[in-house]
Formats: C-alpha cells, structure tokens, sequence
C-alpha cells in the first residue's frame, strides 16, 4: 500500500512503507466528520418519504450533497461515486412509490488478482421523527445515522487516497428506517451481478458515548457478528463446518474476528467488543440484507444507547429534551469509530484473500494436526498461518507461521481437541481472515 501523492500534496515527503496505516489513521480528521454531521442535519429532514426537490431541505437534497462532497474530496484519485437507485412500489413503511436512493463511492483495488475482492462500509443516510413515514417533521437523525454516514464519508476521503489490493465500496444508504430497502437492493443487485463482497460493515449508531443513567464510554465499540443464520435449510458448506464444531467459524465470525484484531493493533484507544449475535433485541441494520445474501456482514454500534435521542421528534417532555441532535453527539468518538473501520479495511483489502480449499486431514486415527490448502493467487503472498483455540474460546489462542508451504503437520495438537483457521500474510504483514478446515476423509 502506499499513499497516492497529489499535487497539491507535492511538497509532502515520500511516504514510507512501514506502517501506512498508521499514517492512514492520522488522516481521520474528527472536525471534518463533525461539519459532515452537523451539515446532514442541516437539511432538516432527510426521511426517505421527504422532499426531493428542494436544494435546502428533505432527502433529494442531502444525497446531492453527500455525493458533491465525495467527489470533491476524491478528486484526482480513482475514486468513483455515482447514484444506486431503487425503486419500491409499497410496503407497511412505504406509502407511495419511492425511489430509495444510494450513494457508492468505489476505490477500485490496484492488485489485478484482488480487485473483484470487494469490501463495503455503509451508513444510512437517511433518517425519521416519531414517525417513520412522516417525510415532513425536522428528522435530525444526527446519530442515527449521520454519524455512520459520516464515518463512511470520511472513509471514502481517506482511503481514496491510497492504494488498496482490493476494491473498497463506501456508501451512503437510503430507506434504512422504511426497511432496510437501499441496503437490500444493493446487496440484491451484488449477488445478481456476481460481485464478490469479501466482508461488509455497517456503521448505525456510532455516535453517543452517555448512557442513559448518565455513566460515560468513550473506550467502547459493539461489534455484532452473527454465527449460523437462523433458517431451516441451512447450506451445504455450513452444514458441513457444523459436523466438525465449526458453528463459530463461519465467515461472519472469522470477520468479525479480523475486525478486532485490526482495531486492536491500530486503535489503541478503542476497544472493540465483539457480540455473538445478529444484532440487539428489537432492532435490525443494513448488514441483514447482505447476511441474507450469503455475504459475511457486521454491524457497530455505540456501548450504550439513550432511546431518547433516537427515532424522537425533537421535543421538550417534562423538562427532558427529547430528538436526535447534534449536541447529543460526541464528534472525537465517531472519528476514532471511523479510525477502527479504517484500519479493519485497510488491513482486509491489503491482505490476500481468505486462504482456499483448507481441509484437516482426517486419514487415520493419531494425535497430530495436518492442514492442506490451495495456494493464494496474490503474488506478494508472503505465507501461510495456522491458528487455533481451545473449542471454548472466542479468539484465536496459539499461532504459527508455517512458511510458504501447502500442507503442515502441528505435531502433538491434536485436532479433537482444538480449533484451527488458517490465514495468508503478505510481504507487510497485513493478514487474511481464517478460513475454517474442513475435513478429509480417505478417499473410498
Ligand atoms: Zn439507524
């Protein structure tokens, strides 16, 4: 990875290749994500059932907006941004046909064997009063979800700016309040178009650090990740990881996973916590749609929530401010939210892809552990790592490099008593997600 250096940066020195993405983080600029916030709520309402014609207020206008803001902030990069348009004709929250309307910014990825490799960061744009299909009361939606926007927002003008092995997609989506409908037709028309969504993360309600009974967390993020989706006919690969005791190593989890360790190393000050579950009781995100599609997907979320700065007409009850606005908002979180979201892609689409066909052996009854896999496509694929944890245990606890190999025996671990991922590191150490071995049996 290195940063792209642009006229106007001219003067800057070279950058160096150690540590990018700790340069990369120090470009998260917390007063540029605060006068995007307080710019959002500016337009008043942005409910998708809102005006679109104005330049002032409603929807129609803050998406103009978003994508201007885009573009400038991308320009000279490759960074493209365009509308995603979809159209719904009803619906319990969608009283009239509307037009849900996104805005994608895409970095394509400048490694040839990486670039389908697709990463996606959302925040939904779009926001609501006490009622969900009121398109005129003021709806700050300051964070929920200007906050997320923001955060995708300045993902989108950071990263622009450096080159990423694999293609990077912000967006700004509509509709999350009506149901989720710019999120699921994005992810619809992925899985149609045959787009290889790598890992998708939302950003919904990332902005308030006090908590209801008053305590304050500034050191805190949720990270939901959900293990087996809650159906009755379950694939055939995830049928298949759950005949070994593989429930929690599915991609979601093996994402989630990457995630921490990312914010871990990169963000010190921040703490991700990560949640074993879809997402809270009650509530739903713009990563269901692309859960449904079969694409691993996650959802941040503020520690603690305060209800009454959310889906609230702004108004005064019994001396209680009620409404979600601005100065409920702590700006210096959100941008170290965006500084978690930022080195958790970076590292993901710099890293080579999730390692192929890894299979543990399962040839004769013994003690040791033998892993084969398929060698990565990337050509700065540095190695491979097999990683492994008591079966009790939610991270990875014992790790070793095993070199540029395609088959490794971990004598004594026995594979009855662990469980083992297998990852790809590249030349600068950015590493893959684990890919979960399934089992080979003798061939009959
Ligand atoms: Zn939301």
């Amino acid at each position: 990875m290195r940063k792209i250096l642009l006229a106007t940066l001219a003067a800057a020195p070279l950058v160096a290749s150690a540590a990018p993405i700790d340069r990369m983080l120090g470009d998260v600029s917390a007063a540029r994500i605060e006068a995007n916030i307080r710019k959002l709520v500016s337009f008043g309402t942005r409910n998708s059932l809102s005006d679109t014609d104005s330049d002032a207020r409603g929807i129609g206008a803050a998406r103009r907006w978003i994508k201007a803001e885009l573009e400038r902030c991308g320009a000279g990069t490759r960074m493209t941004v365009a509308f995603d348009v979809h159209r719904v004709e009803s619906g319990s929250r969608v009283p009239r046909p509307t037009d849900f309307v996104n805005v994608v910014a895409t970095i394509p990825g400048v490694q040839p064997e990486s670039r389908a490799r697709t990463y996606v960061v959302s925040g939904h744009y779009d926001s609501m009063p006490s009622d969900p299909t009121d398109g005129t009361t003021d709806a700050p939606g300051a964070n929920d979800d200007a906050s997320g926007t923001a955060v995708a927002m300045e993902l989108a003008c950071v990263l622009s700016h450096y080159d990423l092995d694999a293609t990077v997609i912000l967006m700004a989506v509509a509709g999350e309040e009506q149901g989720l409908y710019g999120s699921a037709g994005f992810a619809k028309a992925a899985r149609a178009s045959g787009m290889q969504v790598a890992g998708m993360i939302t950003n919904d309600i990332v902005g308030n650090t006090r908590a209801p009974d008053g305590t304050v967390n500034r050191d805190r993020l949720r990270l939901f990740a959900e293990g087996v989706a809650a159906q009755k006919e379950l694939p055939d690969p995830v049928v298949q990881a759950l005949r070994t005791g593989g429930e929690n190593d599915l991609p979601t989890r093996q994402l989630a996973r990457a995630i921490e360790d990312a914010a871990r190393t990169y963000v010190k000050d921040l703490r991700v916590d990560v949640i074993w579950r879809r997402d809270r009781y009650l509530r739903g995100g713009d990563h269901f749609p692309f859960l449904d599609e079969g694409y691993p997907a996650v959802r941040f979320t503020e520690p603690a929530e305060d209800w009454r700065h959310q889906h609230q007409t702004p108004r005064v009850e019994n001396g209680v401010q009620l409404g979600d606005l601005p100065e409920f908002v702590d700006f210096g979180y959100v941008a170290k939210v965006a500084r978690v979201n930022a080195a958790a892609i970076a590292s993901l689409a710099s890293a080579p892809s999730v390692p192929r066909g890894a299979q543990i052996e399962a040839l004769r009854l013994e003690g040791d552990t033998t892993i084969r896999w398929q060698p990565n496509p990337e050509p700065d694929v540095a190695g491979y790592r097999i990683v492994w944890r008591a079966t009790t245990a939610a991270r990875w606890e014992h790790s070793r490099d095993v070199g540029k190999v395609e088959r490794f025996t971990l004598t004594g671990v026995s594979k009855d008593d662990f469980v083992f991922g297998l990852q790809a590191y590249d030349r600068d150490g950015n590493v893959s997600p684990a890919a979960y071995p399934t089992p080979y049996y003798p061939p009959r």
